[in-house]
């Protein structure tokens, strides 16, 4: 491109700047780039590649012409990148160009883990597991919560992995088969399980997904199963890594993987992958099964090997958040005081159910007990009961099941629905969402 189209160019986009929402908007890659968006010396893609903004990347929105933004990188250098693989995100503090509503839903799937969360511009999931509800197909829970709650909806673009426990993937099969995945995102922790094989595989036959781990980027590596029910060697290739840089989700909205640790512990929950979620100026923070050591009451301090403790060492700043959903199910293993303080929560969420972990059922009363004197907190668990007949039939009754209503299983009653708008408080309640 010459000078002087460049100049044409640069006057095409001025003409345009009153269209433009915002000026101190950021633009950065959309959710389905994988590797970089170029930064075109024109509004074609004839033109000169001045830069690359990589997931995690933003530039200044300076104006837009057809189809392209005009964006300036730090540095001054200004420079066009497609619409198509871009997405605006409002300036902190602008109500104007920040209409994105987010809603982030903890699914009742019995004794496990799913949050389903949607966004202008994506949907993701993290984990999608049960103890005492394994139904695949359209009977699966997970799906069926989905279904109901967005039934346009084909396609994650995000689906998260906590760690390879049964009450965290057991229901992501039918996940796989009914969404488009378009990332896969886990720490590569291996557990020889059917369950962790079923889920290993669907993520590498999946369509166009991109796999991401702890452990290295773009390159292979093989898991070999002997399991019953699952078997054989998976080859897993992998994009580039899960690391600190943030992941761009949507308008407004991005990711952060806090805690990533691949390191085969005894115990897959030391490999809780840790997501903070910061959706239109709110911050939601993930944590799996992250523990702070042995059970123990909150008012004892993290063991400083477990995830709080190490959270709490390197990088409390970035644990503040809105909005904790409560790591293992409310357990006394988790929710040491040090780490509620440092995470600063409004709203709790206990996903929970009748199940026992190790002849214990969860939440644990003690770690509900701090938790109530902290802020408003809300659990699946609630109409979950040991009897399991009585408790389905009288939420059934009352019409609040999502999900199967004659399997026999708990869960479906006590989803929580937790919606963030901007500059308003956030609104958590239990859903009326019906199927
Ligand atoms: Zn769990
Ligand atoms: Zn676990």
């Amino acid at each position: 491109m010459t000078l002087r189209n460049w100049s044409a160019a640069l006057l095409l986009g001025t003409a345009a700047l009153a269209a433009t929402p915002a000026m101190a908007d950021d633009v950065a890659p959309s959710a389905r780039v994988s590797s970089a968006v170029l930064v075109r010396e024109g509004p074609s893609t004839n033109t000169a590649i001045l830069a690359r903004l990589r997931p995690g990347d933003s530039a200044t929105l300076v104006g837009e012409v057809s189809g392209w933004y005009i964006v300036e990188l730090p540095g001054g250098t200004r420079g066009y990148v497609s619409k198509a693989w871009t997405i605006v995100r409002a300036a902190d503090g602008d109500a104007a160009s920040a209409a994105g509503r987010h809603t982030i839903h903890v699914i009742d799937v019995g004794t496990g883990l799913a949050v389903f969360v949607e966004g202008p511009g994506f949907a993701l999931l993290y984990d999608a597991g049960s103890q005492d509800d394994l139904h695949g197909g359209e009977e699966n829970r997970v799906v069926a919560y989905i279904r109901a709650a967005r039934p346009d909806l084909t396609r994650l673009d995000h689906l998260i992995l906590s760690h390879p426990h049964k009450d965290h993937l057991q229901l992501m099969p039918a996940v796989f088969e009914t969404f488009q995945i378009a990332h896969v995102w886990e720490s590569g922790r291996v557990n020889k399980t059917d369950g962790y094989c079923h889920f290993l595989k669907a993520a590498m036959a999946e369509p166009g997904a991109r796999y991401h781990d702890a452990i290295a980027a773009n390159t292979t590596r093989s898991v070999t199963f002997t399991g019953s029910g699952c078997n054989g060697t998976v080859t897993v290739n992998q994009a580039d890594m899960m690391t600190e840089a943030p992941v761009a989700l949507g308008s407004g909205a991005s990711m952060h993987f806090l805690y990533r640790d691949a390191h085969p512990y005894s115990d897959p929950n030391e490999n809780s992958v840790v997501v903070r979620l910061d959706l239109g100026g709110k911050r939601v923070l993930l944590t799996g099964d992250a523990e702070g050591g042995g059970r123990e009451l909150p008012a004892m301090p993290p063991s400083p090997r477990s995830i709080e403790g190490q959270l709490i060492a390197c990088c409390a700043a970035e644990l503040k958040a809105d909005v904790l959903v409560v790591g293992h199910h409310g357990s006394l293993t988790s929710s040491r005081a040090a780490f509620l303080d440092a995470v600063g929560a409004s709203i709790y969420a206990i996903s929970s159910g009748p199940y026992p972990y190790h002849r214990v059922r969860l939440p644990d009363a003690e770690v509900v007990a701090e938790l109530a004197t902290r802020g408003q907190l809300l659990r699946t668990d609630r109409e979950d009961g040991f009897r399991l007949d009585d408790d389905a039939r009288s939420c059934e009754m009352r019409q609040r099941k999502v999900g199967p209503d004659a399997d026999e299983t708990p869960g479906g009653c006590d989803n929580i629905l937790i919606v963030i708008e901007r500059n308003q408080p956030i609104d958590a309640a239990y859903s009326a969402l019906v199927d």
